[in-house]
């Protein structure tokens, strides 16, 4: 089970030489690491910290396919490969989940997303499920976490994830910049020197530290040079900036005395369609582009050059491999197991691996589930899938047929996830700016609207016929926060061509006609989106304040009004309406609004300023 990789030695006489060295000093590690009895803390010298290090570093976006040490000639990845040399390369390892928050919840619970429950942006953790940063600290580790998006922050978009960190680098909550750098995104080098900073001020102890790369992340902006050396494939560019990072870090531990001891493990959250299967990004699908990932252990003084495991392994299987590691009981109710029996040969069968994505129930569409075993991929969807992996590991011939065997089978296993699955908590107060953060990073659609338990989404379009759209809307989002306004108006006219329907692709319109000034279209693009989705009350919110603009105060009281009854306690929306009604010359319904929105704030001078003229316009004389 253990695998030289030949991908990167395969290269001339020297190449091969190097190679059957190696085999004959791997097979020789391995016999001393069968021999010895791999206990927690086996090699750790007296002065060393109580208990080795733990340093997770995850790689947002990062396909293993494009990674050198996983057989992709056509970049360097000095840092990954480097660290694959020091430990154990799994070369078939997959994440549940193919969007950030849900997939990096799995890694920090060892949980699927339906166990964990956080299938959205903006859902909590419930506490019931321990994270790994909390069983370390319980376990006296000194514990931080940097992140590389405000994705991740625990704040706004990824409450609870910050459960047992001393220290959680979140974004500043008002941003003075409009670059994407500093406001929702930090460059790899910027989350690792936080990280370093923090060492440094930190020196004794066991550190746990969690490092989030969102580089390899859209848009594709590498700096220099890997935006010259990797100009045609600037994902690429990406991804080997982002090993720059790593390389970065893993250089401070080794100048510090912390690497040789320390429990390392490197992760990518999830992959990235690239056009496969007609998806660009990642999100919507479960197909391998965006569930087959890197994972590299290196484990503390043991050193296990060149080995790779190629039995199927997941991403939940993480947090119960560190913890078993360091002799820490691993919790009882985990989908993932620990990974030690594969370290020592002990474990040889592939795992199940499970895939869940309710990212396109954000849009209305069904959401997807997945069992990847025996060399089989089944897609539960509308219109089911499928594969058989090894005649077909890129997933293009569908085979599925309800009377298929493992069809069935897999389906039982779906029905037992399923009955174990958790109720999410409800959505947290993510407020306005944690939705624009949303769509400044590529994703759209509302929360709340559709329920991933309900019978009804068997009868949702399958996403395979929404991806156009989807990937039209994504690169919409991106082209508007970076103010290239016609290419996002374009991109949803084009969505709309598609489904005159889409609320999405509506709402998205409306909000940018309102933002460059153009209120009549805005508000017209708005009033479907209300027909469409009656439970919008942002869409409401901004028709109001659209139809107030060019002067159609009835309308705009309507719209207020139905934005209201669906969210009350909405400050602006109050105080519009109130003004709406004193230009409608009703200034006792202007008054019970400004009373309101008092209640709301009330220190408001304007309110105030509102509620007065209100009472003066009804005293007698007016
Ligand atoms: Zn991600």
């Amino acid at each position: 089970m253990y695998n030289t990789p030949q991908a990167e030695l395969g290269r001339g006489i020297l190449g091969r030489a190097y190679a059957s060295l190696k085999c004959v000093k791997a097979a020789r590690i391995l016999i001393v690491c069968c021999l010895a009895n791999i206990s927690p803390g086996a090699g750790q010298a007296q002065n060393k910290p109580p208990q080795p290090d733990v340093f997770l570093i995850t790689i947002d976006t990062l396909r293993a396919d494009h990674v050198h040490c996983y057989g992709y000639e056509n970049i360097h990845t000095p840092a990954l490969d480097g660290l694959a040399r020091d430990g154990i390369r799994f070369a078939q390892a997959f994440t549940p989940s193919p969007i950030t928050n849900t997939s990096h919840t799995s890694i920090l619970t060892g949980l699927l997303p339906s166990s964990h429950g956080v299938t959205d942006f903006a859902v909590p953790l419930a506490p019931t499920h321990p994270t790994l940063a909390e069983l370390l600290k319980k376990n006296g580790y000194h514990t931080a976490a940097f992140i590389g998006a405000v994705i991740l922050d625990s704040k706004t978009l990824a409450p609870g994830l910050d459960r047992g960190f001393d220290f959680y680098d979140n974004f500043p909550a008002h941003s003075q910049t409009k670059s994407r750098w500093g406001r929702i995104e930090r460059r790899g080098m910027d989350v690792v020197q936080h990280a370093k900073a923090w060492m440094t001020a930190h020196p004794a102890g066991s550190h746990f530290v969690w490092v989030h790369l969102y580089d390899p992340h859209d848009p594709y902006e590498p700096p220099p040079p890997y935006s010259l050396t990797y100009k045609d494939r600037l994902y690429d560019g990406e991804i080997a900036y982002a090993d720059s990072a790593l390389g970065g870090f893993l250089g401070y531990l080794k100048k510090i005395g912390r690497y040789d001891h320390a429990l390392i493990v490197v992760v990518g959250d999830h992959g990235e369609g690239l056009g496969e299967h007609r998806e660009d990004t990642h999100g919507i699908f479960l197909y391998d582009s965006t569930t087959h990932v890197p994972l590299i252990v290196k484990l503390p003084a043991q050193p296990h050059p060149d080995q790779v495991v190629k039995t199927q392994v997941r991403t939940t299987d993480i947090l119960p491999t560190v913890v078993d590691w360091l002799g820490i009981p691993v919790p009882e109710r985990l989908d993932g197991a620990s990974l030690k029996p594969y370290f020592d040969g002990a474990e040889e069968r592939d795992r199940t691996a499970f895939g869940e994505t309710d990212y396109p129930l954000r849009f209305g569409w069904a959401p997807l589930r997945s069992v990847r075993a025996e060399g089989f991929k089944f897609i539960e969807a509308p219109r089911p899938e499928l594969y058989d992996l090894h005649a077909d590991p890129g997933e293009l011939a569908n085979h599925y047929q309800a009377s298929d065997l493992t069809v069935q089978k897999f389906r039982a296993m779906l029905a037992e996830v399923k009955a174990r699955a958790s109720t999410p908590l409800a959505v947290g107060a993510a407020g306005q700016g944690s939705s624009d953060a949303l769509k400044a990073l590529g994703y759209q659609g509302q929360s709340g609207g559709f329920s991933a338990n309900a019978a009804e989404t068997s009868r949702l379009p399958d996403p395979k016929d929404k991806i156009e759209e989807q990937n039209l809307l994504h690169s919409a989002m991106i082209a508007s926060d970076d103010s290239r306004t016609d290419q996002a108006r374009q991109a949803l006219e084009k969505v709309l061509q598609l489904d005159p329907n889409s609320p999405t692709a509506l709402r998205q319109l409306g909000e940018l006609e309102f933002h460059t000034g153009d209120y009549a279209r805005a508000a017209e693009h708005l009033k479907l989106v209300r027909e469409v989705r009656p439970e919008d009350s942002t869409a409401a919110f901004y028709e109001g304040q659209a139809r107030e603009k060019i002067g159609d105060f009835g309308g705009s009281r309507d719209a207020l009004e139905a934005s209201l009854k669906l969210t009350p306690g909405q400050f602006p929306a109050r105080l519009l309406l109130g003004q709406v009604y004193l230009s409608l010359k009703d200034p006792k319904n202007a008054e019970d609004q400004f009373e309101a929105a008092l209640l709301l704030q009330p220190k408001s001078a304007e309110a105030q300023q509102g509620l007065t003229q209100a009472q003066e316009l009804q005293k007698p004389g007016h």
